[in-house]
């Protein structure tokens, strides 16, 4: 049985062809190899194909043969339970004695570099990582689930990771939250939404009216922080909390400057 697992599109330097060295073209000659004739010649109407005792070509970079992988995404507002989910997720994995490795965005320093943690206390153990390409190197040949929080501050390989990952047979488990403090898709999360074969958008509950809450509220000083502010901000004064579309609050820097007078 031919098995190819990566296809790129022609041109297109993948993150995969990089770290693995395999591309797809070993499987295309192949499958042309097997289904000609004698000399690489069409076989002709009637004739028998000579019985083919090489082994199988698998053009694939993981262990998991026949084993088809997936992509989940639990994504939401910050407060909705992501962590959770994603350690519920990963302790059932290990009870089921798969081979699971866990990491986090190295952005996210807040709980420690080596750890996830809930804002209700759960904590598990989790490999730091700043790139796709750290993932990528860091995941073993062997390992079937591969679970990352915070993927929001990765860059936008992790789409071709998640998906190389998952081709070569591995459950791949994503955490992130979906919009940045200003409401807009955040990084490569929208992206990652597309491809993923499950999922799954959780919901906080308003500090302000306790209503569904679907929006990330920057304070900066308790008050809304403006619209200007960078994307990511580290080791930043701001804090946050879960609000309503209606509650959620995202002044210009013109609005904020007046309300200083106020
Ligand atoms: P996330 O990873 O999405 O930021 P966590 O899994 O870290 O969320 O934390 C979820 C927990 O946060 C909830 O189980 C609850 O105990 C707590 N929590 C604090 N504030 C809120 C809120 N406004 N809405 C819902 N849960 C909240
Ligand atoms: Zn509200």
């Amino acid at each position: 049985m031919l098995q190819v697992q990566q296809c790129c599109f022609p041109g297109e330097p993948r993150i995969t062809d990089r770290l693995n060295g395999v591309g797809s073209q070993h499987g295309a000659m192949a499958a042309r190899g097997r289904r000609s004739g004698p000399n690489g010649r069409p076989r002709a109407a009637g004739e028998t194909a000579p019985l083919d005792t090489t082994p199988p070509v698998t053009v694939r970079s993981g262990m998991h043969e026949g084993v088809a992988g997936w992509i989940e995404v639990i994504s939401g507002v910050m407060f909705s339970g992501k962590s959770e989910e994603l350690m519920r997720r990963v302790r059932r994995a290990v009870l089921a004695r798969k081979r699971v490795q866990v990491f986090k965005s190295s952005l996210d320093n807040r709980y420690g570099i080596d750890a996830i943690a809930s804002h209700d206390g759960g904590r598990i153990q989790a490999e730091p990582i700043q790139s796709a390409l750290e993932l990528m190197e860091k995941v073993r040949p062997d390992t079937e689930v591969v679970a990352v929080d915070e993927v929001q501050f990765l860059d936008d390989d992790i789409v071709d990771a998640a998906n190389a990952l998952a081709d070569r047979g591995v459950r791949v488990i994503l955490a992130g939250t979906d919009m940045d403090f200003r409401g807009r898709p955040f990084g490569p999360i929208p992206a990652l939404l597309a491809i993923a074969e499950k999922v799954d958008k959780l919901h906080a509950i308003c500090v302000r009216c306790g209503e569904l809450a679907t929006r990330n509220q920057r304070l900066i000083n308790g008050k809304p922080a403006p619209a200007e502010g960078p994307t990511i901000q580290v080791g930043g004064l701001e804090s946050y909390e879960a609000r309503c579309r209606r509650c959620h609050e995202v002044p210009s820097e013109a609005h904020a400057q007046t309300s200083l007078l106020e």
